[in-house]
């Protein structure tokens, strides 16, 4: 079959390699000049072992495959992948309860060696951290995305796939018994089209005759960096217990496999889908984001915590108190700004976040319209529930 794919980030590449690899003729289109330049090259690089999901989901489900399929992927193409482990902190007693929720999800879901910890025990595996008590996963894992996604991008190449940059799709008809991708240098025909176009996945499903909902709301991430003298603060990965109303996993302290440790990420509404910076504002997409019937609601249900979240994001004292709270001793001087990401967040007309992740054909266009954390962990696992909706009949 003559297959496109639209968008060349982890998502696209992973499932354009299968179907590839698999004897299709694979176009993916990108519409970067490069691949990897949105979510999947700016993210922590946390390889989740599977503690937040709730059993019998799709993240809990294809988070667990996926870091196996992914951990050996790494291993055969000389990739880093370090298990570097993670212990996810409670400082107060009420967040206890969280943290015990993570430990039954985790074993639940079959994640390995998960350990309670008490301060002491904390202490000997993050001598810096500080809490009551710990959840340490001591499998979870740092990668570089960017490089996986171009290693998915070089099978898809020695598959005989194409991968076309500056490629900007419009919309998919797929109403004369072949799919006509239509784009800045005209349309193509396919037999199948996968769209995976992160934090326009809704313009492009609304545009290729899927539903309107759920419509994306873009959460800028930022990220701080420790200065070089600060990192020993930091052995792995050092996380809060989450705040169960998010889908978000609060500000933590992340190791990278290049040697970096980086605090974030917030979770701030981005004036622009690909807003990276406080300035960046789209104002047809903002004011699209705002008159959002679906955003509105879930505005109205959480607007302290966004007011709260905004504040903390002005503020450099601010947003490393949050995780002073569990690394007393970091200062504000230890960190410079790092480059932010922005999450694809689907949000559905009732004002409810999208918890899982939701791929939906609709004729012969298959859809990814939620794919946020853990995606890039689960990315092999995604792509063959993808290619196996694509290949179905119908
Ligand atoms: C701040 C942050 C931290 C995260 N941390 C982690 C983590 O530690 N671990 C983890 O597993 N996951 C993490 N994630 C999630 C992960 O990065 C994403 O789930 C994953 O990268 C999604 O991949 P994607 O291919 O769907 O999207 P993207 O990487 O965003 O790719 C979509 C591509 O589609 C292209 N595109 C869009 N519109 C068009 C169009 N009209 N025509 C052609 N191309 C188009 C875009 O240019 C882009 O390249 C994080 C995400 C963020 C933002």
């Amino acid at each position: 079959m003559r297959i496109a794919v639209v968008g060349g980030g982890i998502l696209g590449l992973a499932t354009a390699r299968q179907l590839a690899g698999s004897g299709h003729r694979v176009t993916v289109l990108e519409k970067e000049p490069a691949l990897g330049r949105h979510q999947t090259g700016r993210n922590s690089g946390v390889v989740h072992a599977g503690l937040y999901y709730p059993a019998g989901s799709l993240k809990a489900r294809l988070c667990t495959r996926g870091v196996g399929l992914l951990r050996a992927y790494c291993a055969d193409r000389d990739l880093p992948y370090e298990e570097c482990g993670k212990v996810v902190v409670a400082v107060e007693a009420r967040e206890e309860a969280g943290l015990r929720t993570l430990e039954e999800r985790g074993h639940a879901n079959g994640v390995a060696g998960l350990r309670m910890l008490d301060a002491a025990q904390l202490r000997r595996i993050e001598p810096h951290a500080d809490g009551r008590l710990a959840l340490h996963s001591p499998r979870t894992a740092i990668c570089d995305f960017t490089a996986v996604a171009a290693a998915y991008a070089d099978d898809v190449r020695a598959a005989d796939g194409e991968v076309r940059t500056g490629v900007t799709v419009s919309g998919v008809d797929a109403s004369n018994g072949e799919a006509l991708v239509r784009h800045g240098g005209g349309a193509d025909a396919f037999d199948r089209v996968v769209v995976c176009a992160g934090l326009y996945s809704d313009r492009l499903a609304h545009a290729s005759g899927g539903p309107r909902y759920p419509t994306i709301v873009p959460f800028r991430g930022d990220y701080l960096a420790l200065r070089p003298q600060a990192r020993d603060l930091v052995k792995g990965l050092i996380y809060p217990v989450p705040d169960p109303r998010y889908p978000f996993l609060g500000v933590h302290l992340t190791r990278t496999v290049h040697g970096g440790v980086l605090v974030g990420p917030n979770a701030v509404l981005a004036f622009a889908r690909e807003g990276y910076r406080l300035r960046d504002v789209r104002p047809s997409e903002l004011a699209a984001t705002l008159t959002d019937p679906g955003f509105l609601r879930l505005a109205r249900r959480h607007w302290r915590t966004g007011a709260d979240e905004v504040w903390r994001a002005m503020s450099r004292r601010r947003f490393v108190a949050a995780a002073r709270r569990y690394v007393p001793e970091l200062r504000p001087g230890d960190v410079v700004r790092a480059p932010a990401g922005v999450r694809a967040q689907a949000v559905d007309r009732d004002g409810s976040m999208v918890e899982d992740f939701r791929i939906e054909r609709n004729g012969r266009v298959v859809q990814v319209r939620n794919a946020p954390s853990p995606a890039a962990t689960s990315s092999l696992a995604i792509a063959e529930v993808i290619v196996e909706r694509v290949l179905a009949d119908g």
